[in-house]
């Protein structure tokens, strides 16, 4: 099989225009290949008057070689690479101990999936519901303003991005080609077949729960076992000096599972088993995450911006963008999980708080489009204790929560009384997408003061970029704290266990070792692998 990049069409080409292009560009007669399938396609509507579809596309030829021999010197042209995924152990018959893996996000579901499918057996913790039943709960806070701490946007089956845009894309690394393994099993779970050669594939909220329901058979029929409502409240690490070794998880309702292996794959809202952790000895640091609102534009002004007079084509979708302004106080402000098309969300897993976030459908048909537009924090903001980032959440929520009326109704502003510096009164031409609802107020003392500096200057400046981005009526809302953890457990490079206890394998994002689905899942395959040479190592 031969890979051929760039291969460039207009938007609107008939069919059988890219079957033309590659005997083209490859030079041969329409006897000489085999058949094709297309790796990857990409738009560029930089020239919105003729936006360009860029395909790479791998082809079955009867004499390889010899055209790879003529073309050696185009660089868009060379043998498909070898993408398939291999696992790097087999469990014994006789295994001494089943690891543990602790969360069904997409890091826990990788893990446990991979760990299944080389034969370890893997017991799967989880501390929210099943995820039909989550749903519910979910819908009992946007809906009747109902809370559920231990089932929410954040915990319960599928983890943290079950009710999201389900955007898979990533921007990390990836030289062994697992994001191609998550996407196939992806796709096996019922995910649309074209999320393996659209270049910013994504799945929304209703099918991703079908999904994570598949995935979980899966992992049972191979032997894995699942346990919801079980969560994770104490864990018995042997010391020897500064060393330890996990020997046991803890369950709320008393249960001890022995296990010298568990995954940690607890997300970035575990604030309790965080302090567990610390409380147990586990080194944890503090790390820099972004705090912020959440806009809502209209779609039809972020698509006409981008795509001008191709905007509402079907292949294009509805838009997204990608912003990013420094400011003169040394803050960098931009886009966070923009969601086209869709809702913002209350993404709180603790009473009394607010917290935003964003998610669509796979159609992306809802009227407003929504990002985080977020200010990056360091520690040095909030000094003091590995776990400060935390607290520095929590103010931040909890004064949401009261700006809102204590209801978790959302506090809101308008942009434009935003930047001017008023309170607001009345929304104007966008309404609000945010369940249960947003009261409108003055969200200056929303955020600490740098980071409403940040964004009152950065509105304007992305107003360049998109115009109609600052406009009086787009609506804000906060606030958005929990855009990834305020923590990383540490673990060593090669071993992907904890820096100071053998056994834990921090992962995902609540670890600091991910940041989104996509690269959750890779995480939760590669240590997966690390827990599987372990163990075969010990037993
Ligand atoms: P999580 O998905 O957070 O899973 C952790 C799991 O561990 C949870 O189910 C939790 O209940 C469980 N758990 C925690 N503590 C314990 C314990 N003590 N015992 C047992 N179980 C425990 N990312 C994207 O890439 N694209 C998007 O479109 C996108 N949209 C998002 C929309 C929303 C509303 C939210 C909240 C997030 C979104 N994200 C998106 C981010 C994405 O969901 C996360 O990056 C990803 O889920 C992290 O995966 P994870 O497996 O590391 O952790």
């Amino acid at each position: 099989m031969l890979r051929l990049n760039e291969v460039q069409l207009p938007l609107d080409h008939p069919e059988d225009a890219l079957h033309a292009a590659i005997l083209g560009r490859l030079g041969i007669a329409a006897e000489e290949m085999l058949g094709y399938t297309i790796f990857r396609r990409s738009y560029d509507a930089r020239k919105k008057s003729a936006v360009i579809l860029t395909y790479s596309v791998d082809v079955e030829l009867k004499d390889e070689d010899a055209v790879l021999k003529r073309l050696a010197r185009d660089r868009t042209v060379a043998p498909t690479p070898d993408t398939n995924y291999r696992f790097v152990a087999q469990a014994p018959s006789q295994l001494k101990s089943r690891p543990v893996v602790i969360g069904t996000g997409p890091c826990g579901l990788f893990a446990g999936l991979i760990l299944a499918q080389m034969g370890f057996n893997p017991i799967i913790l989880e501390r929210g519901k099943a995820v039909r039943e989550r749903t519910k709960d979910t819908w009992g806070l946007w809906r009747k303003r109902e809370l559920q701490p231990e089932s929410n946007v954040q915990f319960g089956e599928g983890g943290a991005g079950t009710f999201s845009d389900g955007k898979l894309w990533t921007q990390i690394k990836d030289p062994k080609h697992y994001g191609r393994k998550v996407l196939t099993e992806f796709v096996k779970a019922d995910a649309p077949d074209e999320i393996m050669y659209v270049s910013k594939p994504h799945i929304g909220t209703f099918r991703l729960v079908k999904m994570v329901e598949q995935m979980r058979a899966s992992i049972e029929a191979l032997g894995g076992e699942f346990r919801f409502q079980q969560k994770v409240e104490d864990i018995d690490i042997e010391w020897k000096n500064d060393s330890g070794q996990v020997r046991a998880v803890v369950l709320a309702g008393g249960e001890t599972i022995v296990t010298d292996h568990v995954v940690l794959a607890i997300g970035h809202s575990a604030r309790d088993t965080f302090q567990m952790l610390y409380d147990r000895g586990v080194y944890i640091e503090a790390k820099p995450f972004s705090l912020g609102f959440r806009i809502e534009h209209p779609q039809s002004l972020i698509d006409k911006c981008r795509f001008g007079p191709s905007a509402g084509h079907p292949i294009l979708g509805a838009a997204d963008y990608k912003l990013v302004h420094h400011c003169e106080n040394g803050r960098a402000v931009y886009s966070f999980c923009m969601c086209p098309g869709g809702t913002v969300v209350a993404a709180t897993s603790e009473p009394g708080r607010v917290v935003t976030n964003g998610m669509s459908q796979y159609s992306r048909n809802e009227r407003n489009a929504n990002s985080g537009i977020v200010v990056g924090i360091t520690p040095a903001d909030y000094p003091g204790h590995p776990l400060a980032g935390i607290d520095f959440q929590r103010q931040w929520e909890s004064r949401a929560f009261e700006l809102g009326g204590g209801t978790y109704d959302a506090p809101g502003q308008l942009v434009g009384d935003f930047i001017a510096g008023r309170p607001s009164t009345a929304l104007g031409s966008v309404t609000p997408s945010y369940k249960p609802g947003v009261l409108l107020g003055d969200l200056s003392t929303a955020l600490p003061d740098y980071a409403i500096a940040a964004i009152r200057e950065a509105l304007p400046a992305f107003d360049k970029q998109i115009r109609g981005f600052a406009m009086t009526d787009a609506v804000l809302t906060g606030v958005e704290t929990r855009t990834s953890s305020p923590v990383r457990i540490k673990r060593h490079d090669d071993s992907l266990q904890s820096l100071n206890t053998t056994g834990l394998f921090p992962a995902g994002e609540g670890a600091g070792y991910a940041g989104g689905i996509m690269s959750a899942a890779i995480d939760g395959i590669r240590v997966a692998e690390a827990v599987a040479l372990s163990m075969l190592a010990k037993n």
